[in-house]
């Protein structure tokens, strides 16, 4: 934490037992002012005082609208990802453009790349994996304080603000697709008003993740990795639309995915992915021209594949 930093009252509540209480607290000192909401949906939310409560979703009203809008996601779109691993040779371009756009230090990845092999007889290739964006986010579910949540457009945001820091949603994702910020970096910059939907800045004591750049998408503009990335690995659209591109060109998603054998990592699992993968046939490049150009922490991460093993 940062010399002068006031101590976060979420932090205080996770020290008093996160939910020892939470059936029997009162809800006396919550936020008073009204919505015309009256569907009778129940949410949870933390009072000023560090106590978490259960309350009538139409007795809440955010004080800022971009979080209302943060909270909707963008009308008429679901966002989909395309990921040829055809063309990946991990040039890791997509993870320096990411952690620059989100100032994240270098050790904070929202997009990992590992070194995947499907049998002894085959063999490996590298894997992007970003967040998933699933449509049944097993993340969301379990978080008890709705800090994260699904919005129509299919993109799985978290709110800093609201979030405790119970990990809760770290155990629930199948894809270890989320990251805990452990300690203040450097690199986040407390000048910037935080919102949700660019995750910048990083907050202490927080779970974050890919969020597919959701803030740079209301402006029309493409995520950070698939730009950066030089072979056009990555393809992204609305699914609506039957329309992605790499940044490069523009193709319809349906015939990709049809004429490409597209598929989802772990579909088994019923999480419904908004990210695709065209299997790794035909490689453009050997595996070894993304492993020997590696800093030697990066590689270390590789030490237990049966890739490196046999390099010796
Ligand atoms: Fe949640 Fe994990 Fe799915 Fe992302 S990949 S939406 S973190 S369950």
């Amino acid at each position: 934490m940062k010399e002068g930093k006031k101590e976060n009252p979420r932090r205080e509540f996770i020290r008093r037992g996160l939910l020892a209480g939470l059936g029997s607290l009162a809800a006396g000192s919550i936020l008073s002012s009204c919505s015309d909401d009256k569907s009778g949906k129940k949410v949870k939310v933390l009072t000023p005082d560090g106590t978490l409560v259960e309350v009538d979703a139409s007795e809440i009203q955010p004080s800022e609208e971009f979080k209302i809008q943060a909270r909707e996601g963008i009308p008429g779109r679901k966002f989909v990802m395309v990921i040829d691993l055809a063309k990946c040779y991990n040039a890791r371009k997509c993870i320096e453009a990411c952690q620059e756009g989100h100032h994240l230090p270098k050790d904070h990845e929202y997009m990992k790349v590992y070194l995947m092999q499907d049998s002894d007889k085959s063999a490996p290739y590298w894997f992007p994996k970003p967040c998933y964006q699933c449509d049944n986010p097993l993340c969301v579910s379990v978080c008890p304080v709705g800090a994260t949540y699904k919005r129509t457009d299919g993109i799985v945001l978290v709110d800093h603000d609201r979030c405790i820091g119970c990990k809760f949603c770290m155990t629930g994702c199948p894809y270890s697709a989320r990251n805990f910020s452990w300690k203040h970096h450097e690199e986040y910059d407390d000048t910037i008003v935080y919102n949700p939907e660019s995750s910048v800045p990083g907050q202490e004591g927080t779970v974050s993740k890919c969020i597919f750049c959701a803030d740079r998408l209301r402006e029309n503009k493409l995520p950070y990795c698939l730009l950066a990335c030089p072979m056009g690995v990555i393809y992204f659209g609305d699914i609506d639309e039957d329309a992605v591109t790499n940044g490069s060109e523009t193709v319809s998603f349906s015939e990709l995915i049809r004429d490409r054998h597209g598929y989802r990592h772990l579909e088994s699992l019923g999480t419904r992915p908004s990210v695709y993968y065209l299997p790794p046939v035909n490689r453009q490049f050997p595996v070894d021209r993304g492993y020997e150009s590696l800093d030697d922490d990066i590689k270390e991460r590789y030490r237990n594949t049966e890739y490196v093993k046999k390099r010796g």
